[in-house]
């Protein structure tokens, strides 16, 4: 370990070692501190001991020498500071020892407070007082804290002692308790540590301090801290800093307490100091819920009414110095107020859109820095419900959170059943073990749907985030048995008709109805918006395959249409039967005669779409998969199709059984289809014509794009672009009227990325179907990888889910390569991506990089691409995020 580093700095009135750049270092509990210090804010002195110690110190069990010399010369420091001493019997020092990481852990590591006391210097602490009852109450406390985090015995064993003392006293709360009480409880709380734990409390300070000061470096591996990391994405390799901070007390009576204060309100953004504070009370009675606490607003009533235009003052100073919203802890002493943290404070995303426009208008920040602010994935919250953040909730299972939201019903097993139910009027939530196209009308009926397999782009996620519709996949702890119509979860049944909470923005499935707010957008979003629109390069348009998504892709902003899955218009109504027909034809005038019935209803549906876009680009991709999907598997299905197609069922059995494919999502799909079934193509495109001139000759106009999807060779491409041409002329021709169009192609294979200077020369776009082209990179089937994605993510042997966030070194290497050849031979080629990854901010903005021109994602996730391609503007022109040097 090198001995010149510095292991320990220290804060005090009007002055510290450290600032709020320090983060990594002194945590951001550390460096809040140290910057409140030297704003010359009232901070309790103290010092911060670094965070760097905290890796090596738990591998290595030891701590460097020179640290112990370092820690006594801060305590001398904070002696003199104080004018007390640690251990003195007359007039002792005492302090708080916390942890504090570089990035906020709320609630997860450990504190404890009033260290320094013994049966000595609380003689000193009540002579001090002059309240016996105030010393001894800091005293249990101690030795409570302290037997829970250092000696690990948890709270329950204190908590009971405690609460037979107080049932033999009638008292309700620990205030009420006398000193007699509360010593004899100390001494209760002694032995239970000695019995526990065969060794003694430790009496003398400085043991205490050591105890605690590696207590809190090891809570960085308790399993809470450890999963609340994963949860969040934060590095294990942080480590906590210590803070050793001279007590102020908040228990010394009625006119001391403590709490914590929000600057804004950071559900809504109001700018209002709201929070919530307890008097004659420590910190841990606020967070352990133990007593009820008040609403800060009113402190600024009665007595305390100074301590309130204190706290408003130093708040509104902590706010203009970070340029951010603020969440901070204090306490007052004898109506005294110090400040014991500050932080940037959490928020709902419509509280982010506000704070940030506000901060604006207050000039404080700039419409750059603003647009910086909202994390782009944020927004969602603007157009969902939500479990709200503050309801305790029973959390059964945990899945993938595929489409946001938040919805409740009563869990339905069948998707006939869910149809039928919700006709009723009931609210019902489509739980399966996955989906298919047939159970689209199930979805369509349900709130939300919930399936125990399946990944981000399986059928059910990608389904419902088109209908901005709530969905969790591949829940992998539930074993749902649609027979019995019920689902086991972690020891619990949950039963048809049980009513259940899925949420979507999490991947939470809850029990019973879980507490739920509403969205509510208006001027700031736009505002926000605006700005962001101004910013950013990159087109943003929509996935949508229908006119009403259409429209709503609109609403959100997409400025175009960068896929239309043609497919997903089958899956409505008796629309399948002809499909089926299609498919299952044994020739090829089987095949038209099925096509022709499907003509008209795909007319109908561009014209709709040629609409609702009015002028802007619609892209639309000819049929693409594995035709299995739509087969009939049941024995009912396959004789209703027989009667409908006069075959016998025996004979449509085994047309069925010959369409099997092992490897479907290899097999026969994407342009194989139109290939073999050159019909498909001709229909199809015919109907993207009619259909176009039918609007234009309305007097709007029509953009098209035909694109052709899963190509591997260019050959491929050439064939169906010709085929598209042809019927193009033909219906220009025939209807005297021509629109402008342009073939292009997906770039979904790796060969097509390799070969993308051959295929440039034929296709007048591409569009990266980066769902396809992440599972032929990876080799992973995008419909079975969520039964073992989600253990590479837990492992840490992939950073993220591949499907989720685009794999910027391998499937984006292939999509750099594909830019690169596609536009060395066509220098002005459209590029964009349709794959899931296009709503993804960290993905929108590796396109924004790689020059893409557009990305296309779900309707809802519109508003997020445009922000994330607007910070990726400002990144590149090198905009810094200020927030980040904030703590
Ligand atoms: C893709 O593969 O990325 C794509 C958009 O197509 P689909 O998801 O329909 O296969
Ligand atoms: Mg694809």
């Amino acid at each position: 370990m090198p001995s010149l580093e510095r292991w320990v700095y220290f804060f005090g009135p009007g002055r510290a070692d450290g600032s709020a750049a320090m983060r990594d270092i002194l945590g951001g509990k550390g460096a809040g501190l140290a910057e409140m210090a030297n704003l010359g804010l009232p901070v309790p002195p103290g010092f911060t001991i670094s965070a760097k110690l905290c890796l090596t110190y738990l591998e290595q069990g030891i701590f460097p020498d020179q640290l112990h010399d370092e820690v006594q010369r801060h305590l001398k420091q904070l002696e003199q500071a104080t004018k007390k001493k640690f251990g003195d019997p007359k007039n002792p020092l005492l302090v708080s020892v916390r942890s504090g990481a570089a990035v906020s852990m709320p609630g997860m590591m450990e504190t404890i407070l009033n260290l320094g006391l013994n049966d000595e210097t609380v003689q000193g602490l009540i002579a001090g007082s002059n309240n016996p009852r105030f010393a001894y109450d800091s005293y249990r406390r101690f030795v409570q804290m302290y037997g829970d985090v250092v000696f690990d015995l948890g709270k329950e064993p204190f908590e009971e002692v405690l609460d037979e003392v107080k049932r033999r006293r009638k008292a309700t709360r620990d205030i009420d308790l006398p000193p007699e009480d509360l010593e004899a409880v100390v001494r209760e709380f002694k032995s239970i540590i000695q019995a526990k734990c065969g060794a003694p409390f430790p009496e003398t300070p400085l043991a205490q301090l050591w105890g605690a000061i590696e207590a809190v470096f090891k809570s960085w591996r308790t399993r809470r801290a450890v999963d609340y990391r994963k949860v969040h994405g934060i590095p294990d390799d942080l480590g906590t800093a210590v803070n050793v901070v001279a007590m102020v007390y908040g228990n010394l009576g009625d006119d001391s307490g403590t709490g914590v204060a929000f600057t804004r309100d950071c559900r809504t953004g109001e700018k209002v100091l709201n929070g919530d504070f307890l008097a004659n009370a420590q910190g841990e009675d606020v967070v352990s819920g133990a007593r009820t606490p008040q609403p800060l607003a009113k402190l600024a009533r009665g007595k305390l009414v100074k301590v309130h235009r204190e706290l408003k003052r130093v708040a509104e100073r902590l706010e203009r110095h970070f340029k951010d919203v603020q969440d901070i802890e204090f306490t007052f002493e004898h109506g005294r107020l110090y400040l014991l943290q500050t932080r940037r404070a959490q928020r709902t995303g419509l509280a982010a859109v506000r704070t940030a426009v506000e901060l604006v208008g207050e000039r404080l920040i700039t419409p750059d820095e603003a647009v910086q602010r909202v994390p782009p994935q944020d927004l969602d919250q603007l157009f969902h419900p939500m479990v709200d953040p503050r309801a305790a909730v029973t959390v059964v299972a945990k899945g993938l959170p595929a489409s946001p939201g938040a919805a409740i019903g009563e869990a339905v097993f069948d998707a006939d059943e869910a149809e039928a139910l919700a006709k009723q009027g009931r609210q019902v939530i489509l739980v399966r073990p996955e989906t298919s196209p047939e159970d689209f009308h199930g979805i369509v009926a349900a709130r939300a749907v919930l399936t125990a397999r399946g990944g981000m782009t399986s059928h059910a996620a990608v389904v419902a985030r088109g209908m901005g519709k709530t969905c969790v996949v591949g829940a992998t702890d539930i074993e749902v048995d649609p027979e019995a119509a019920r689902f086991r979860a972690n020891g619990r049944v949950v039963k048809r008709g049980q009513v259940i909470t899925v949420d979507g923005t999490t991947g939470r499935v809850i029990l019973g109805a879980a507490k739920l707010v509403e969205p509510t957008i208006g001027r700031h979003y736009a505002q926000l918006m605006a700005w962001a629109d101004q910013r950013r390069r990159l087109r943003v348009r929509a996935n949508a395959d229908t006119p009403e998504d259409a429209r709503r892709a609109r609403e959100f902003g997409a400025e175009g249409i960068g896929l239309c899955r043609t497919e997903h218009m089958f899956f409505q109504g008796d629309r399948i039967t002809a499909m089926r027909e299609m498919i299952v034809a044994p020739d090829q005038t089987g095949r038209r005669r099925a096509l022709a019935k499907l003509l008209p209803m795909q007319r109908d549906d561009f014209a709709g779409i040629f609409q609702a876009m009015a002028g802007y680009p619609v892209t639309i991709r000819l049929l693409d998969p594995p035709l299995h999907e739509f087969l009939p598997h049941t024995g009912e299905e396959i004789a209703a199709l027989a009667k409908v197609m006069k075959l016998p069922v025996a004979k449509l059995h085994r047309l069925v059984d010959s369409l099997v494919e092992a490897n479907p999502m290899l097999g026969h799909r994407g342009c194989r289809l139109g290939i073999t079934y050159p019909e498909i193509t001709e229909m199809q495109a015919r109907a993207i014509f009619e259909a176009a001139n039918r609007v234009v000759a309305r007097g709007t106009k029509v953009v098209v794009e035909v694109m052709i999807p899963l190509v591997a060779h260019v050959e491929e491409l050439r064939r169906q672009a010709q085929i598209v041409r042809r019927v193009a002329q033909e219906v220009f021709q025939a209807e005297g009227r021509a629109v402008p169009y342009l073939v292009g192609t997906m770039i979904e294979l790796p060969r097509a990325a390799l070969t993308a200077d051959e295929i440039g020369k034929e296709a007048e776009f591409f569009s990266f179907g980066t769902n396809d082209l992440t599972q032929t990179t990876f080799g992973l089937s995008r419909d079975d990888a969520g039964r073992f994605l989600p253990f590479y993510v837990d492992r840490g042997i992939f950073d993220a889910d591949p499907f989720q966030v685009l794999d910027q070194e391998g499937v984006g290497k292939l999509v750099e390569i594909a830019v690169r050849l596609g536009r060395g031979v066509r220098n002005d080629l459209k590029i964009g991506i349709c794959g899931e990854h296009g709503g993804e901010p960290a993905s929108v903005k590796f396109c924004h990089r790689v020059g893409l021109n557009y990305v296309s994602c779900s309707p809802f996730r519109v508003p997020i691409a445009r922000l994330a391609a607007a910070q990726a503007a400002l990144e590149e022109q090198g905009v810094i995020n200020r927030t980040r040097a904030t703590v």
